[in-house]
């Protein structure tokens, strides 16, 4: 079974957009106010959002199931206040609930978490619990850095963090670590600010005793790992001189990197780098590259061609990466794929 651990709705009806614009505008005009629960999207433009699209593709590539979460690029926490980002998160994450219900065993669902900047984290753990125990998800998309670009909230190791971790742990749920769009002009949102959000995060643990804490806690860095792979001889120097355990001690037992890296020589590094036990398959498709290299004629984020094409990898690896691999570390998919 080929499992991808990373797709966002990228191709939700435009209903959605509309949603969230008159929600931007009641923040000046509050007779604008979308009502929560008004998004109307018919069941047949789900299904035309999807079957050339993101079914196509897990066809076209032997795919079987998707992970699937709202647009992160959407989740611009930084917008209004909690209550915005709340019934945002709700009618993003209820569209998945509707997508999962139609083909539930293409997509499994991922959640958004209504953060909002220096708001507590244990204030998104109400949605968090709906979303895993009414409607059946199995992760969610953690945001660390809220305020989109600026920084401005804790790091992921203080302990304002920790009674969603406890609630996290509870529920044997991942969250993968993932930036939304940027506020910020320095940071172009996918070309910078997510590969800053993927390594600032793991950097956060490295200098935290979060995993002391929490052993089972676990946390997927996409795109690769951001520059962590690449650096990996920095991280593990960083770590010795600062007097901490070695990296596979101190965090290798709770995170875990994606494939979501759009060429081969990519691949075959963070392959080399990582324990095999450390990466799931993901492509983000229909995400942020969407073109096709014109170097091997494939769409970039085809990510299942690099791995079949490591020349160095087993068959056990592989079905580690694609598959084992998931099922370890999002636990609650396991009744969901075995179910009938
Ligand atoms: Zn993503």
């Amino acid at each position: 079974m080929i499992i991808d651990c990373h797709g966002h709705y990228t191709t939700a009806p435009k209903a959605l957009g509309v949603f969230r614009d008159l929600q931007i505008a009641a923040l000046e005009d509050p007779v604008r106010n979308p009502a929560r629960g008004s998004l109307a999207i018919s069941d047949d433009e789900i299904r035309e959002s999807l079957l050339g699209a993101q079914i196509k593709l897990q066809d076209e590539r032997g795919i079987d199931v998707t992970l699937f979460s709202p647009i992160a690029g959407h989740m611009m926490h930084h917008i209004g206040n909690a209550i915005t980002s709340q019934i945002w998160s709700e009618t993003c994450n209820d569209l998945i609930h509707r997508v999962t219900s139609l083909y539930p065993r293409r997509f499994i669902g991922v959640c958004q978490l209504p953060q909002s900047p220096l708001v507590p984290p244990k204030s998104v753990i109400p949605e968090l619990e709906r979303c895993v125990n009414e409607l059946g998800f199995v992760a969610c998309n953690l945001n660390p850095d809220p305020s989109d670009g600026h920084w401005k909230d804790a790091p992921l190791s203080d302990r304002s963090w920790y009674p969603l971790y406890e609630k996290m742990v509870e529920l044997d749920v991942p969250a993968m670590i993932h930036v939304s769009g940027s506020c910020n002009p320095c940071f172009h949102p996918t070309g910078a600010h997510y590969i800053n959000g993927d390594t600032t995060a793991f950097m956060q643990f490295l200098t935290s005793d979060l995993f002391r804490d929490f052993p089972t806690l676990r946390f997927i860095i996409p795109h690769g790992g951001g520059a962590v792979p690449y650096h990996w001889g920095r991280y593990r120097g960083l770590a010795q001189d600062m007097g901490r355990p070695p990296l596979s001690e101190l965090l290798l037992n709770n995170v875990y990197f994606d494939t979501c890296v759009y060429h081969l020589p990519g691949i075959e590094l963070l392959t080399r780098v990582i324990p095999v036990d450390n990466i799931l398959f993901a492509t983000e498709m229909i995400g942020a590259v969407r073109g096709i290299d014109p170097e091997t004629g494939n769409p970039f984020d085809d990510t299942k061609r690099y791995i079949d094409q490591v020349e160095w990898l087993t068959g056990e690896d592989r079905a580690k990466i694609f598959e084992g691999n998931a099922r370890k570390v999002y636990p609650r998919i396991n009744a969901i794929l075995d179910g009938d």
